[in-house]
């Protein structure tokens, strides 16, 4: 099967033979509902017309057939002139697996930017730049073995500037939350300052009152 991207699925025009309906371009389910097989294909187009003769008529014939509640959906395997009267439990299914051009977009934008970040590791000490750190960071995507390799950098990058983010965020990995706390403390160890304890303000390690709040520090 040649490969054909999503953006070209979504240009395609396929109509149901049942009702005549655009086949709407929907992700395919993990798997093959029955021989436990891929669809080959990471897409579907699907008929998701309620109104469709296919669906209208399949509550009755799955009850008769099968004794319990479920339709049919007229689906196409993009690609292929492949053609199934697909199984449903009910009227929702697949109309939250609707291909989303926006998201498909967003979802690339990431993975290039996070493949980007990742090579900028290599260098980012060199060239002082805490951006490709941050981001591995505070990216919810990024595994924690990257995170990981990202958060041992801080120290030497020794920049002020990642404190206020990393403190806002919440590192769900203790191994890693101790990590980025141990940079933050060596950090501000390099740079003389302190954390006030009450506002959390960076102020000078020898101060005795916070600049910012006012407060005594011990
Ligand atoms: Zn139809
Ligand atoms: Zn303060």
């Amino acid at each position: 099967m040649k490969s054909v991207s999503v953006f070209d699925l979504l240009e395609e025009v396929h109509s149901c033979p049942h009702c005549q309906s655009r086949l709407t371009l929907c992700h395919a389910p993990p798997i093959h509902v029955g021989d436990g097989l891929g669809w080959g294909s990471e897409y579907l187009f699907i008929c998701l017309n309620d109104e469709c003769s296919l669906f209208v008529n399949g509550w009755k014939n799955i009850e008769n057939n099968y004794g319990h509640v479920g339709s049919y959906r007229h689906m196409q395997i993009p690609g292929s002139d492949e053609t199934y009267s697909m199984m449903v439990a009910g009227r929702q299914a697949f109309t939250g697996s609707i291909v989303d051009p926006d998201q498909i977009r967003k979802d690339n934008e990431r993975h290039r930017r996070s493949r980007e970040a990742v090579e900028q590791l290599k260098t980012c000490v060199a060239d002082k730049n805490l951006e490709p750190v941050m981001y591995l960071l505070l990216d919810n995507h990024a595994s924690l073995e990257i995170k990981q390799r990202a958060a041992e950098l801080l120290t030497e990058l020794n920049d002020l500037a990642c404190i206020e983010p990393l403190r806002n965020h919440e590192f769900r990995d203790p191994h890693l939350e101790q990590t980025v706390n141990m940079a933050i403390t060596a950090i501000m160890a390099a740079h003389f300052v302190k954390e006030c304890p009450y506002c959390t303000e960076l102020v000078k390690a020898r101060a005795t009152v916070c600049k910012h709040c006012g407060k005594e520090l011990g």
